[in-house]
């Protein structure tokens, strides 16, 4: 929880900002008019919960949030303050920024991460699958050949010879078919690999995250390469 005063410097006369111990200057000298007090608002900043209130330190100061007269209230990063009976206008995430390090907001890569995730192991079962078929497909030639061979002289003048071999045959090929149009395509897979690296990557420097799980990107909180640090989902 973070609280920044924020009112006019009376020597430069620019907004004046204090944090705890440290103060900082915003804007031009001069540029602040009389009618901003030396303690005007204090913004209050909710760090874990990515929150902010605004709150109007005197009775008598003039506070309007994108307009509308406030006492007290919750506001969003972009929204416009006006203080004083001249309306100075500065944005809440202008002020907040001096003292807060910059999140960024990484929720959509959960999405993008499972459904990856489970593309892959859809792929994967299916590859299964086909393995799969291919022995039966080949136990199936083995067995025709020794049956071939062991059953010789039964089936020699038998009318159901040759039924049975094209029956086999038949499914022989309806199972190579198959298993070929099964088959994953590897340009389409590489494809799909390069989408996702691409897509799952840091909103602010552009690094892709690989593997990494979106849980884990969380629970480390921040972007490996360039350092900024990711909003909690709520
Ligand atoms: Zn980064």
């Amino acid at each position: 929880m973070l609280k920044i005063i924020v009112g006019r410097e009376p020597e430069s006369r620019q907004l004046k900002l204090k944090c705890g111990k440290t103060t900082k200057l915003m804007g031009n000298p001069g540029s602040v008019p009389n009618s901003v007090s030396r303690e005007h608002v204090a913004i209050t900043v909710d760090e874990d919960a990515d929150r902010y209130f605004i709150e109007n330190l005197k009775p008598a100061n003039e506070v309007l949030v994108n307009g509308i007269s406030v006492m007290k209230r919750e506001v969003g990063l972009g929204d416009l303050i006006n203080l004083g009976g001249d309306r100075y206008p500065v944005r809440v995430g202008d002020i907040v920024s001096s003292f807060v390090k910059e999140k960024v907001d990484i929720s959509h890569l959960e999405w993008i991460y499972n459904n990856y995730r489970d593309t892959v192991l859809k792929e994967q079962k299916k590859a299964q699958r086909v393995n799969l078929f291919r022995t039966i497909s080949s136990l199936l030639t083995t067995s025709a050949i020794a049956s071939g061979i062991v059953l010789r002289d039964v089936l020699e003048n038998n009318p159901i010879y040759p039924v049975l071999y094209g029956a086999a045959l038949i499914i022989m090929l309806g199972i190579t078919i198959w298993t070929f149009m099964q088959s994953n395509n590897p340009q389409k897979n590489r494809d799909r690999q390069d989408r996702f690296l691409d897509e799952y990557s840091c909103p602010k420097c552009g690094i892709s995250f690989g593997q990494q799980p979106f849980k884990q990107l969380m629970k480390r909180g921040k972007c490996y390469n360039c350092g900024v640090q990711f909003k909690k989902i709520r």
